[in-house]
């Protein structure tokens, strides 16, 4: 919907946002548990529990709902609830496929839990689109990506991903967390789902969490989505859904300024004599970087580098920097480092020698110049 993709600061600053009967200009905020029904349990509004549905979080559903343009969204208390809750919704004797790198906290889930809920799995590279053609038992029913991937940042070619997937009878689901609507629209390239942790850049501030899906079209599978939230109770609290909500009317102009910043300093550190390596999609020398120009209107605020000297001079860097500050998550106004390989899982395949960085909103020059002295 390229239409729509035009207009998306302007979706993004009204969907949800419509003023109510007191003309307030800031979405209210409805904390209430429960709403007043008729003698004989008459429906009188729309809400009737906090857990089934609330004016707060229908809000956010709808806004986010247009910014990816689906039909419909389902906001969770997490972005791994949400996940989770998708999974939990396929019928039992599914196999999913997913990403060889996707995010660590479904890998880890993914042993534990998914053999409990009779659901099969297995992992596979999905920047080789031969090997995932490879890789799709008939009981396929979700191909699970993640683009950019995290922290290798590896770029996965959605439309031909969607092409493969609905050619087997599965639905391809991607984690936009990286990229956000803003950057990456999945539905437009044929996705059937996206998945978001709002804890991150849709959140934008490190001040909240919540996840959620948005679906191209209402279905069985978001019916069985919305039963797990309703029945299972991981829905997300309405202050959570107004922080995000609030968080979305300024995403597009965080994303750029994100991007702009982010390109500035893989600039910087391609340059660098002590950098090894940069992996960032907006450089000529990313290998996912044709596919990204491609299907991304920018390349986003994260980035991965490797230096020279190993572990050790990660670690050092790391340990060096004054206004980056050591830590996971990302997405929010103040830029991040992490030495991945430190607090991801061994067994991950993470190089020791690769730092992560969530690029804030900083002066681009001061967040180089904090990044040169680091690196001595
Ligand atoms: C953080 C993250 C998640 C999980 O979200 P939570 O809100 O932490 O549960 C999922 N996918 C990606 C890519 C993430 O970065």
């Amino acid at each position: 919907m390229p239409e729509s993709r035009s207009r998306f600061e302007t979706v993004a600053v009204h969907a949800g946002a419509e003023r109510d009967a007191t003309g307030a200009i800031a979405p209210p905020l409805h904390l209430s548990t429960n709403f007043e029904h008729g003698p004989a349990g008459e429906r009188l509004h729309d809400d009737l529990y906090i857990r089934l549905s609330n004016p707060t979080q229908r809000r956010l559903e709808t806004a986010l709902a247009a910014i990816d343009g689906g039909e419909s969204a389902l906001v969770f208390a997490s972005g791994v609830a949400a996940g989770a809750a998708c999974l939990q919704a396929l019928p039992p004797g599914s196999h999913v496929l997913f990403a060889d790198d996707l995010f660590y906290g479904f890998r880890a889930l993914a042993p534990v839990f998914l053999p409990r809920w009779n659901i099969e799995w297995s992992a596979v590279n999905m920047t080789d689109l031969g090997a995932v053609r490879d890789a799709l038992p008939p009981e396929t029913r979700l191909v699970w990506a993640e683009t950019p991937s995290n922290p290798l940042m590896k770029i996965t070619d959605l439309a031909s991903l969607a092409d493969i997937a609905h050619a087997c009878g599965a639905k391809l689901m991607v984690d936009a967390t990286f990229p956000t609507p803003a950057l990456l629209r999945p539905l437009d390239l044929g996705a059937d789902l996206t998945l978001h942790s709002m804890t991150k850049y849709l959140g934008g501030h490190s001040d909240v969490q919540g996840g959620a899906l948005i679906v191209e079209r209402v279905d069985d599978l978001y019916t069985r989505m919305l039963q797990v939230r309703t029945l299972l109770g991981a829905v997300a609290a309405p202050f959570a859904s107004w922080l995000v909500h609030r968080g979305i009317r300024t995403l597009r102009a965080r994303m750029h300024a994100h991007s702009e910043n982010a390109h500035a300093v893989a600039r910087a550190l391609e340059s660098h004599p002590q950098v090894l390596d940069v992996l960032y999609p907006g450089l000529a020398s990313h290998p996912g970087h044709a596919i990204a120009a491609r299907q991304m209107s920018d390349f986003g605020g994260m980035l991965s580098f490797r230096v020279k000297g190993g572990r050790a001079r990660a670690i050092n860097t790391a340990s060096r920097v004054r206004l980056f500050i050591n830590a996971g998550s990302l997405g929010g106004p103040e830029s991040l480092i992490q030495h991945a390989a430190s607090v991801m899982h061994p067994a991950d395949g993470i190089p020791d020698d690769l730092l992560r960085v969530s690029v804030g909103l900083e002066n681009p020059g001061d967040l180089i110049g904090d990044l040169e002295q680091a690196l001595g």
